[in-house]
């Protein structure tokens, strides 16, 4: 019967816990449980014993009762630990919307509602302009002139990106802009960026964070009339400058100042902000007629009657303005787009050059993150994706082109392995670039999941390029006209660094601030503590707290049962081979949310400072969110056969990783006992996952070095050239001529085994090999053809001494004549 009655509790509590039952369906259970052990124990103390329980949860089912005994007292203790949030970062947290982030919080993802983002598509308008008007432009870039000559984008196109258009793709039709979706702009960011990395930061940056959107947003209808039309014809060129010397990550601790006064505008005395700026490394700043800017506002007369400091505050002021200076140029990675320092000291601007117009001093910050959190899904996700997947295209054929030892280099395992790195990357950012670009047209502005996407995609391109490199060996480092990868490859940096350096995102902003933001509780927990009212306060932070205990037990069974079953009960919205992706993904999503829920709860406001925890737990974040894109892609494309290795193969690799993180937070987990406990409920069996075996990685390394559907599904949306004499255009020639001659250059490397031919440098030995009857003047053709082109291919560029010193001579007068 003791047994019995104990199966019976643990039953009852692992269901209730799990289905997160309201505290009297607890109380319930414990008043039955309760009479039927009393009915065994009999006696008084055996009664109370048992009752106990019952009586304790009945009395706290009732809200008054509970707030005294139970959260009137845990409301002080939380007040004191919860994280402190400062005003930037509480703006900075409300700015977004959370979605598929908060259903990994949950620890209970609703697959419908990922499912519900609309495929990534695009419009007819929209498509046809990524088939005209960007392939075009890609067809004029001349990267290596851009790059290397110029320093700068020709003339003709910069006159061709302005009157398509390009520069204005997120302004609306109505203000003349090409107004486009997110897809669309990720999209033509993306193939432009394939071509000439500098044309595409040219293209992205009016598009991302900046005047155009701020102006969509929040101008006055006097600021749109006035701009909206010229940025979207490139009559203005924008840029945005928040970047000074002393604040880089730190942006809002700025030492820009602008004060509330009056002064002389156009010859009449004017009520505006007599404002001083020092500001660097500011995109397009050399080239820009309309500049952004922001800074600290003052009022110490508190003549807009917004106090003596209303905040952050931003203007835009146009290049030509008195007192503006535009620096010279920096030179980010030795790359061509502009980039520069601006400065001003004391320039008087009128009030309506603020942004939004006086309404809106102050609410600057606010006005960035909106931007941000928005914009962040786009340019840089679709830098880093398309980088992956152009390496990946470059990669693939060149591996099958190039022979060494006999055998084409893609062959050699060696080369295989980091091959199918980037098969599996290139699918799965594909993924998330399209999906979390979906879900702002979808209406959403992911704060959490864009920080996300950016540092990974980033990340994945770093580590993508450093392959691609590698397979090409001195192919890809020695520079000129031919070299399609250098420039890519030191450009990495600018995007680790730009929009939230990647270190900074991944410890701080994507867990730290993205626990804050997607936990069902915790936001509302402290925006109850932080409730003047301390009544309502209380209220509402009793719902949070009972919320957030049933949440905690149900993690906490969910955790361990899933654990003992190794996820094989987990919840899947689909029946097939891969639904085990599915179970896994929810297993670990509960997972996730129990240790992410403890951690916060244990380091309070230590959360911020330590960072190889929050590090560490953004991973698993990462590694859920661009796994579930990567099963919705599978889903959206139809499942097609020859994709589902490599979604498996993403998939353990994922599944890999998030055990070791896990590992890594349960083992340095500043309680011991309770990191022991974490590792307890999630590996009670201890760690499974193992990543993709060499059979599957080796099998997508075949399959992509080879023209074909596959191959083109994995680097869709790249550039693609078929010319021969295009920097990239030779592979792809190359590739489909070196493919037709393989049975015949087999027949030839048999007879050269056999010492029938010899391939010498004084001897043309297809010549001799048709002689010897080896092959057919046909074949001969094909083979000849084939080795023209791999030529081609294997090419590198060489220069007289002259040349290059030269190019450093032409440099150092144009540094010292600005000077
Ligand atoms: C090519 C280029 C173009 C740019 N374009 C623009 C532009 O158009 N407009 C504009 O305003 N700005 C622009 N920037 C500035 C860019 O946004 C900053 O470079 C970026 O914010 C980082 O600042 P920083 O370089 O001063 O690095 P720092 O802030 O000095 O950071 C140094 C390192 O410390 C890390 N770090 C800092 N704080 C933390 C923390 N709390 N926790 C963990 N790690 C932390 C960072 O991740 C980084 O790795 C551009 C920069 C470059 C290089």
């Amino acid at each position: 019967m003791t047994l019995l009655l104990i199966v019976l509790s643990i039953v009852t509590i692992a269901a209730l816990a799990m289905r997160r039952a309201p505290l009297w369906h607890w109380a319930v259970a414990a008043l039955v449980i309760g009479l039927l052990a009393g009915a065994f124990a009999g006696g008084f103390a055996g009664w109370v014993a048992a009752l106990l329980p019952g009586v304790v949860l009945a009395l706290l089912s009732v809200p008054q009762i509970r707030r005294v005994l139970v959260t009137g007292p845990a409301y002080g203790f939380v007040k004191a630990i919860l994280p402190r949030v400062s005003r930037t970062e509480q703006e900075a947290l409300d700015a977004g919307t959370v979605g598929w982030d908060a259903e990994l919080f949950s620890g209970k993802p609703d697959w419908q509602k990922l499912f519900a983002v609309p495929k990534g598509q695009l419009s007819a308008e929209e498509q046809a302009f990524l088939d005209g008007p960007a392939n075009v432009l890609c067809g004029m870039i001349d990267d290596w002139d851009i790059r290397h000559n110029r320093a700068d984008l020709p003339e003709s196109v910069w006159r061709y990106v302005k009157q398509q258009g390009f520069l204005g793709m997120l302004i609306s039709k109505e203000h003349g802009g090409l107004g486009f979706s997110a897809q669309a702009q990720s999209q033509i960011i993306s193939r432009i960026a394939s071509r000439s990395v500098a044309t595409g930061i040219t293209v992205m940056v009016p598009n991302s964070l900046g005047p155009g959107e701020l102006l969509e947003r929040y101008g006055t209808p006097e600021q749109k009339q006035k701009y909206l039309r010229r940025l979207a014809t490139g009559q203005e060129v924008p840029c945005f400058a928040l970047t000074g010397p002393h604040a880089g990550s730190d942006a809002a601790g700025m030492r820009d100042v602008g004060v509330v006064t009056y002064g002389t505008h156009e010859g009449q005395r004017t009520l505006g902000v007599r404002l001083s700026w020092d500001k660097r490394y500011i995109t397009l700043a050399p080239v820009a007629t309309l500049l952004g800017l922001a800074f600290h506002l003052h009022d110490p007369e508190n003549l807009l009657g917004k106090g003596e400091n209303p905040g952050i505050t931003l203007a835009l002021v146009p290049a030509a303005h008195k007192g503006v200076v535009i620096g010279r140029r920096h030179f980010p990675a030795r790359s061509a787009f502009m980039n520069g320092p601006t400065s001003g000291k004391d320039v008087f601007i009128p009030l309506d050059f603020l942004i939004g117009g006086p309404d809106y001093a102050g609410q600057g910050w606010r006005m960035l993150m909106e931007c941000l959190s928005t914009g962040r899904a786009i340019s840089l996700p679709a830098i880093g994706s398309v980088s992956i997947k152009q390496g990946l295209r470059v990669t693939s054929a060149y591996a099958r082109i190039r022979r060494q030892f006999g055998l084409y280099v893609g062959m050699m395992e060696g080369v295989a392995e980091p091959i199918s790195r980037m098969v599996k990357s290139a699918y799965a950012f594909e993924a998330a670039r399209s999906l979390t670009a979906a879900m702002v047209d979808d209406g959403q502005r992911p704060t959490v999941l864009s920080a996300v996407l950016k540092y990974q995609s980033s990340e994945a391109m770093r580590a993508r390029m450093n392959d691609a490199m590698d397979i090409h060996g001195g192919r890809a480092i020695q520079d000129g006209p031919a070299n399609y990868l250098l420039a890519g490859y030191i450009n990495i940096p600018v995007a680790i660094t730009v929009e939230g350096a990647n270190i900074l995102t991944r410890t701080l902003i994507t867990f730290a601030q993205g626990a804050l933001r997607a936990h069902p509780y915790l936001f509302k927990e402290i925006a109850a503590a932080k409730n003047e009212d301390k009544r309502a306060g209380l209220t509402a932070f009793d719902e949070a707290f009972a919320g957030h205990a049933g949440y905690m037990l149900r993690n906490i069974f969910g955790s361990f049962l899933h654990g003992v079953s190794l996820g094989r009960f987990a919840a899947t919205p689909v029946e097939h081979e891969l639904d085990w992706c599915y179970r896994q993904l929810s297993r670990y999503a509960q997972s996730f949310a129990l240790v992410g829920d403890w951690t916060v709860a244990f380091l309070g406001g230590e959360l911020k400072a330590r960072q190889l925890l929050s590090g560490r737990l953004a991973d698993i974040l990462s590694e859920l969110y661009i796994l579930s894109a990567t099963l919705k892609r599978y889903e959206d494309d139809g499942r097609p056969e020859e994709d589902r290795p490599v979604v498996e193969a993403v998939a353990r690799d994922a599944f890999f990783r998030i055990e070791q993180s896990f590992a890594a937070v349960f083992a340095n987990f500043p309680n011991p006992t309770l990191g022991g406990l974490m590792r307890f409920l999630v590996f009670p069996l201890g760690r499974h996952a193992r990543p993709a075996d060499d059979k599957l990685n080796l099998g997508l390394a075949q399959a992509v070095l080879k023209p074909g559907a596959f191959r083109d599904r994995l680097t869709v949306g790249t550039y693609v050239s078929l010319d021969p004499m295009d920097p990239t255009g030779v592979l792809e020639d190359a590739l489909v001529k070196v493919v037709a001659a393989e049975a015949v250059e087999a027949k030839f490397i048999r007879a050269a085994k056999k010492g029938i031919i010899e391939r010498r440098l004084d001897r043309d030995a297809i010549a001799d090999a048709v002689m010897a009857g080896v092959i057919t003047a046909e074949e001969a053709q094909v083979l000849r053809t084939a080795d023209e082109a791999t030529d081609r291919v294997i090419h590198v560029d060489d220069f007289s001494s002259e040349q290059l010193q030269r190019i450093e001579s032409q440099r150092e007068p144009q540094h010292d004549a600005a000077e």
